[in-house]
């Protein structure tokens, strides 16, 4: 069961990658069906289940692009 979620703002994604290689659980990827507003490929995530909401790519992401939303257990 998925820890959290991510948002990703993907107009303002420039499909660099550098969050696609820091994910732990290889859940992110550029989505090569589409292209945003900047004309590049933007991120998506294949698997959202499997996010232990680390934040890395949120960190690693040099336009904060990625908002990540941690859930609480009640
Ligand atoms: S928060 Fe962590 S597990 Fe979730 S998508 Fe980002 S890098 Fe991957
Ligand atoms: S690091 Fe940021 S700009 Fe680069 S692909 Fe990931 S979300 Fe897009």
């Amino acid at each position: 069961m998925a820890k959290g979620r991510i948002i990703i703002d993907q107009d303002r994604c420039k499909g660099c990658a550098l969050c696609v290689y820091q994910c732990p659980v290889h859940i992110l990827e550029l989505d090569t069906s589409t292209t945003n507003q900047k004309g590049y490929t933007p991120l998506m995530v294949n698997d959202p289940e499997k996010c232990i909401a680390c934040s890395f790519c949120a960190m690693i992401c040099p336009d904060s692009v990625i908002t990540v939303e941690r859930f609480v257990k009640e």
